[in-house]
């Protein structure tokens, strides 16, 4: 059977500025897909309402087209491809929850906060782990009934069947996750907006992406994923491989923040840095070309990038290798 075409992407969820961790994970996909000759695309992730603003789409634009990181497909807007908005495809994720409702591998869940925080209280009590115990699993009718008069509006939780999840991860190895700890998660929030994992394990199944590559705070959702991916009928060979990529720190070895003057991009941009000097830079944190090269230019990047050399170990940002390698340009 031939090898399926790479398909990489960039799922930013835009609640401010692209960060360098980011764009470093988007640098990643696009010089995968580029170098396989594969196709990138990308995704915006706003379906979190409170946290959107069009601004800070617009400034995700701004920022890959300043670094040069193009992708392949998306709406129609005229011009080049729009990007992807997870809000403009509601009606996907429905259909996909309707289903998911149908087969019996989600549910509605009709607690209130305050019954989910005592629930969880009482199990912390018994020294059991504190999450959902899926108490709404089996709801009789006249239950539902009764919630429904109170005028309660449920969420989703999609059902998670015992077992165990074994995550394949070009950085990490082989991740175990044992389902007894992953309580029954909410999909679908009770104003029928999509939560993270559907979204985007819907969204990454249909746009046929075979390569996820993106910050390891994400890997504990994986697991949540695969469960996504094999309910809407995926086959174990068809899973993507996971590229989760350690964080980039601070100088100091602190965590970055976005609050951190030199993590958003857009300072770089604003400060005088070219933006090759900026790929060539963050391509080095966490990627080496197998050689002592720092002079690269995108296409070097392209040429040589391989994920199995993505390392595991956390990058600092260092100001004086990156003016350096600027000052080169
Ligand atoms: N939207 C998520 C974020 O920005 C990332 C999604 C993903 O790469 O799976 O944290």
């Amino acid at each position: 059977e031939p090898a399926r075409r790479v398909r990489t992407r960039f799922a930013p969820s835009p609640s401010g500025d692209l960060h360098v961790g980011n764009v470093r994970t988007a640098l990643y996909a696009w010089a995968w897909a580029r170098h396989t000759g594969g196709q990138f695309v990308l995704r915006i992730e706003d379906t979190d309402r409170t946290r959107v603003s069009e601004q800070a789409i617009g400034s995700v634009l701004t920022d890959l087209r300043w670094l040069g990181l193009d992708w392949d497909e998306g709406p129609d807007v005229g011009g080049p491809f729009g990007p992807y908005l997870q809000s403009e495809r509601l009606s996907i994720y429905h259909e996909w929850v309707r289903r998911f409702l149908a087969d019996g591998v989600a549910y509605h869940c009709y607690c209130t906060q305050e019954e989910l925080d005592a629930e969880r209280e009482e199990q912390r009590a018994k020294g059991l782990p504190a999450g959902y115990s899926g108490r709404c699993r089996q709801l009789t009718a006249a239950q539902v009934a009764a919630f429904e008069a109170e005028g309660r509006r449920p969420v989703v939780r999609f059902r998670m069947a015992p077992g165990r999840t074994v995550v394949h991860d070009t950085v990490r190895g082989e991740v175990v996750f044992d389902h007894a700890n992953i309580p029954d998660f909410v999909i679908m929030r009770a104003d029928g907006y999509p939560l993270y994992n559907l979204a985007a394990a819907v969204d990454d199944t249909l746009m046929q992406i075979t390569h996820i590559i993106r910050g390891d705070d994400l890997l504990a959702s994986t697991p949540r994923q695969i469960a996504i991916y094999k309910a809407m009928g995926v086959s174990d060979d068809d899973i993507p491989v996971f590229t989760h990529c350690p964080y980039i720190l601070a100088p100091d070895g602190k965590p970055l923040s976005k609050r951190y003057g030199s993590a958003a991009i857009s300072w770089y941009r604003d400060n005088g840095y070219l933006p090759e000097a900026v790929v060539n830079y963050l391509a080095l944190v966490g990627w080496s070309p197998g050689d002592d090269r720092e002079d690269l230019t995108l296409d070097q990047i392209v040429e040589l990038f391989d994920l199995r050399r993505v390392g595991a170990t956390a990058g600092r940002l260092d100001p004086r290798k990156l003016d350096a390698i600027n000052g080169d340009k």
